[in-house]
């Protein structure tokens, strides 16, 4: 049961929820579904405001348009929790909850009036959204943002739960009480409320811990050649140190240096020297595993950590490196650039106590492979 001043009430609350997340939109446009939200709220307002007038306005805006107004809360949290979690929202999502709606408004108002379905009817729409909504929060996803992901899902449950009971409620009850001009329980009362600022509590929440995910992302990640970073290659280098340590593996590393990369430059600009790091880096990334971490360490020069791998299998990984980069053809302003790379290879020995000396050691390599005349392995 619910009465017309709660109905307001929850108006104001929406209105205000609406503009202090607009504000926070504005002031942090990076934490995405907040925008969603907001329209979402704008039409919650309007809509409950219109359901308030019940008796003031005629029905037709009172109930039909209301409630289509209303429905688009879920529409815009649905859209907003998609965008956030980098999925395609469903385009169908917006006709399939307004359409039904309207149509089972009119129907039980005009051709077969009936509270108690419009009721049942209008929960039923709410309660298919609400599963759609926890069906894109419970998907995979990144660690961190579990959390924040089972919270919103598990609050989206108790908001279809709500929806049967008061789909039940229509059921058992006279209809005409379930709206009343009388102020009625502290539930019913405090229940929207805490709906509108958990909502928005748990979006702000998942929107933040995924704005922290691919912020951390993007400061381990090279943003030419989208390989990991020198910071990012000390982090892993000194963890798969430790690791090869304690398991007794073996552990490589290739360090190689593009040749000549000066003279590409000079001949293609900076921009074919671009493109050739590019392609140069998609190459070391196809021909490496899954458990290889491959960086740009600055400039021309990169990085590849094996775990697990020998100095010999390493140096046969580096050879179909060197080829890969070899046979490789930029194509930049319809001129060809051809690229090759020294290559250095070094492995842990057991009286390596940091990630350093095992890299000094490549770096070794690769200096003997530019003097020896380039475009080859060498291995320290
Ligand atoms: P070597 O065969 O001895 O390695 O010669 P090199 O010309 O490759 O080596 P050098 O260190 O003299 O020059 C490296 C060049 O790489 C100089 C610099 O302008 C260029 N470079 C460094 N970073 C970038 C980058 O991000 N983009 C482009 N296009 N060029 C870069
Ligand atoms: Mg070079
Ligand atoms: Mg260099």
């Amino acid at each position: 049961m619910i009465d017309l001043r709660t109905v307001h009430v929850t108006a104001v609350i929406f209105a205000c929820l609406c503009l202090y997340m607009l504000l926070i939109h504005r002031s942090t446009p990076g934490l995405r579904g907040v925008r969603q939200i907001v329209y979402g709220y704008a039409a919650f307002a309007l809509g409950a405001e219109l359901l308030a007038l019940r008796g003031r306005i005629p029905d037709f805006f009172s109930i039909t348009v209301a409630n289509s107004i209303l429905i688009l809360i879920n529409v815009f949290l649905y859209w907003g929790i998609a965008e956030l979690l980098n999925l395609r929202p469903k385009r169908w999502f917006l006709p399939s909850s307004v359409i039904p709606t309207a149509v089972m408004s009119l129907y039980f108002s005009y051709v077969h009036p009936d509270v108690s379905f419009r009721i049942i009817a209008i929960s039923a729409i709410a309660v298919l959204q609400y599963g759609f909504i926890v069906y894109l929060l419970s998907g995979p996803g990144p660690r961190r943002i579990h959390m924040p992901r089972r919270g919103l899902a598990a609050l989206f449950t108790v908001y279809a739960a709500l929806n049967i009971y008061r789909a039940w409620e229509a059921h058992l009850h006279d209809p005409r009480s379930l709206i009343s001009s009388v102020p009625t329980s502290t539930f019913s009362f405090i229940t929207p409320i805490l709906i509108a600022v958990m909502t928005a509590l748990g979006v702000i929440w998942l929107a933040m811990a995924q704005l922290q995910n691919e912020l951390e992302a993007q400061s381990r990640t090279d943003s030419l050649t989208g390989l990991l970073n020198r910071r990012a290659l000390e982090q892993i280098g000194t963890a798969a140190i430790e690791y090869a340590r304690r398991q007794s593996a073996a552990l490589s590393l290739i360090i190689l240096d593009l040749d000549h990369f000066k003279s590409i430059n000079d001949e293609h600009g900076h921009d074919g020297g671009d493109a050739a790091l590019h392609h140069a880096a998609r190459c070391l990334r196809e021909n490496l595993r899954d458990v290889d971490h491959v960086a740009r360490l600055g400039g021309e020069e990169f990085v590849a950590v094996l775990p697990g791998t020998t100095h010999a299998r390493a140096a046969e990984i580096a050879e179909g490196l060197r080829r890969c980069l070899a046979n490789l053809t930029v194509e930049h302003l319809s001129q060809e650039i051809r690229l090759s790379a020294s290559f250095g290879v070094a492995t842990m020995l057991p009286t390596d106590t940091t990630w350093l000396e095992i890299l000094r050691r490549g770096d070794r390599a690769l200096y003997l492979a530019k003097e020896q005349g380039r475009d080859r392995v060498a291995l320290l």
